[in-house]
């Protein structure tokens, strides 16, 4: 019976090895662009209140930057000021001086904020992250007051459509109260 111990030591810690993983998993990914990171099933999203609009990037069930192919969605915004809108998201490709990504589909890891190639792959040229785009005039919209309820359909893999309520930022760091979710 004595050789049982040290298995079942090694299978504790082996347990515990995973736990630890499973914990130290990121709940959601550090923000690419600054916006509000919301992860749903089998999806993420980043959104951003911009001047020009509301921007929304796609990320994978791995947290790695992927593209908008198909999906389309709307954005249901309340602003500080009273206004409500909903606004169309589209695929929009980043213009000069937008925000973006640079990323290799086969390798989550390599992600740049610059053009370049995938070392792993051998030089491919790095994809270009496009994302969701709703062109409204919310220049002087301070995100942290804003309440969204944004909807993407046209998503690849089981999770095929995706509601969700981004938590922007305030300028302490603390997560705004959103109460989109609750029309
Ligand atoms: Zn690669």
């Amino acid at each position: 019976m004595s050789k049982r111990l040290p298995i079942t030591a090694v299978t504790a810690a082996l347990v515990s090895l995973i736990a630890a993983a499973v914990g130290a998993a990121p709940a959601t990914i550090a923000p690419l662009h600054g916006g509000a990171v919301t992860t749903t099933k089998a999806h993420a999203f980043e959104t951003l209140i911009t001047p020009q609009g509301v921007r929304v990037f796609l990320y994978t069930d791995e947290l790695a930057p992927a593209m908008v192919e198909k999906a389309i969605g709307t954005a249901k915004l309340a602003l500080p000021d009273g206004r409500t809108l909903e606004v169309p998201l589209k695929a929009h490709q980043p213009a000069a001086g937008e925000p973006t990504s640079y990323f290799c589909p086969m390798h989550a890891e390599v992600v740049r904020d610059a053009p370049g190639k995938c070392e792993l792959c051998g030089g491919m040229v790095l994809f270009v992250q496009d994302h969701l785009f709703g062109a409204a005039d919310l220049g002087d919209v301070d995100p942290a007051g804003v309440s969204a309820l944004i909807r993407v359909s046209g998503l690849r893999g089981v999770e095929k459509e995706a509601t969700f309520t981004p938590a922007f930022p305030t300028p302490d760091g603390k997560a705004a109260a959103v109460r989109a979710g609750e029309e």
